[in-house]
């Protein structure tokens, strides 16, 4: 059986049961190994999997086509973003820390990002005709192509058991505010207990990181505290 088991509904909406599960090892939290992930059009854990196949189905009856952009990305993918974000900040004129903090606006530290676990989505609606950068917060507002369906998700999602980490919440520190981002709680509450157990030095030291001389002990402890940590409540 399905580590997130749908057991049925309560005045049409499904209801689920978290699962004794065993917790992915740091590797697998940290974007690498082989974790066990299905599907076509992305790639997730059974069990976030399932959850999306239901809240899709449920969005199309109601109108919403939802795609994924984005889903489980590896420890590599991420250090690919990073560095190349990395080169685009420095050639604009940026310096040192100031780059950090502008690759952190949106992206994070390779090995520290909730796509590594399989259980993260970028979502966007399937049937507006798309044009350049689909992840732009005003495409999901005021008339944008996906405002029908930010609204759906924040009416429906939780439902499934997906919540949005990086709330419009301006008491939130960390990353900026990504409408399009829901995470499917029952699996990532359990990972992000479990990814905060991982000693600090494991991150910010790889071969291959750019930037890595900004990366003290002291910035890994406030980027822990402020950004892995600076997402909505129910999720933490
Ligand atoms: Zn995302």
């Amino acid at each position: 059986m399905n580590r997130a088991e749908f057991i049925g509904c309560i005045l049409g909406t499904p209801i689920f049961v978290q699962m004794i599960q065993q917790n992915p090892t740091s590797e697998i939290l940290m974007g690498r190994g082989s974790p066990d992930l299905v599907g076509e059009s992305y790639s997730l854990t059974r069990a976030a999997a399932t959850a999306f196949e239901q809240m899709k189905a449920q969005a199309l009856q109601d109108g919403i086509s939802l795609e994924v952009v984005s889903s489980y990305r590896s420890f590599a993918d991420q250090l690919r973003i990073w560095n190349r974000k990395y080169e685009k900040f420095k050639q604009e004129g940026l310096q040192g820390k100031a780059i950090i903090d502008a690759i952190t606006e949106y992206s994070t530290l390779p090995g520290t990002s909730r796509h590594h676990w399989g259980t993260e989505v970028d979502l966007i609606d399937a049937a507006p005709p798309k044009e350049g950068d689909v992840l732009l917060t005003e495409k999901f507002y005021a008339g944008g192509p996906y405002e029908k369906l930010r609204l759906w998700l924040e009416e429906n999602a939780h439902a499934f058991g997906f919540i949005k980490p990086y709330t419009s919440d301006p008491n939130r520190k960390g990353f900026a505010y990504e409408p399009w981002h829901y995470s499917y709680a029952p699996e990532s509450i359990p990972f992000l207990k479990a990814f905060l157990k991982i000693p600090l030095e494991k991150f910010g030291s790889h071969a291959e990181l750019r930037g890595q001389q900004h990366l003290s002990l002291n910035y890994l402890q406030t980027y822990l505290n402020d950004y892995v940590l600076g997402i909505a409540e129910e999720l933490r």
